[in-house]
């Protein structure tokens, strides 16, 4: 049995957030938002933690996060790239004899015990999973020029979110493929999650997986209330 590893990215530079500081960064009651990414999965059934972060972040990362909190898991802090995808592409090329991969935005801090092992015993199951809620919302395709051009059922909508699981093998497959011709593959597609890479380049099939509605992505300064008052 090779091991169940957590890939928690960290590399992106948060344009709409607004601030000088990466969103991953910013505190949140004392602490970066970041750590209690990392505590959810120090604090889980998880063997590993590859943390993913800009270059010039890695020495702040390993001590004042890994090391001052103790993130005994953490194995290693590797550099990310320019997209997200990049980013997700050099964590898994770090993973050793990994069985199972989670991927996550470490900028969803309140991912948390029950959401990573639903994801673990789904993937056993099918392969490849990705963690999201129904929407509350009524959603609406637009057309160019901003009007409405179709409604799709509410019923079968699903906001995805993250951790998205998959067994190694198969994400690290569908990840070269993609990479390989990645100049051609981004001029067909627009490539936002780690599911389209496996449906699209891996012919997976992916299992939806209850997320919850606190498990937000800091993306905007509003957020950085939301994510005090869901710790309050
Ligand atoms: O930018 P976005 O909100 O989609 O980022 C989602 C997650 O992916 C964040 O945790 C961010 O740090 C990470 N990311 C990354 N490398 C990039 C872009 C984003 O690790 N090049």
């Amino acid at each position: 049995m090779g091991k169940t590893v957590a890939i928690v990215l960290a590399a992106g530079r948060g344009k709409r957030m607004q601030s000088d500081v990466a969103k991953q960064y910013l505190l949140v009651r004392n602490k970066p938002i970041l750590y209690y990414s990392l505590k959810a999965f120090q604090d889980s059934s998880v063997d590993e933690i590859i943390l993913v972060t800009a270059e010039s972040e890695i020495a702040y990362c390993k001590d004042e996060i890994v090391e001052k909190y103790e993130f005994s898991k953490v194995s290693q802090i590797v550099a990310g790239g320019k997209e997200r995808y990049h980013s997700v592409h050099n964590g898994l090329k770090a993973c050793k004899d990994v069985d199972i991969v989670l991927i996550h935005d470490g900028a969803r801090p309140f991912v948390d015990d029950a959401i990573i092992a639903r994801n673990i015993n789904m993937v056993k199951e099918y392969g490849a999973c990705v963690t999201g809620m129904p929407v509350k919302d009524t959603i609406k395709i637009a057309d160019a020029e901003g009007f409405v051009q179709e409604t799709p059922r509410r019923d079968l909508i699903w906001a995805i979110q993250t951790p998205q699981t998959f067994r190694y093998d198969l994400i690290r497959n569908a990840y070269d493929t993609f990479i390989n011709n990645e100049e051609v593959n981004c001029k067909s597609y627009n490539v936002t999650d780690d599911a389209m890479v496996a449906e699209l380049f891996g012919g997976l099939k992916v299992k939806l997986v209850e997320g919850s509605y606190n498990n937000v992505k800091i993306t905007t300064p509003e957020d950085m209330v939301l994510a005090e008052a869901i710790l309050g």
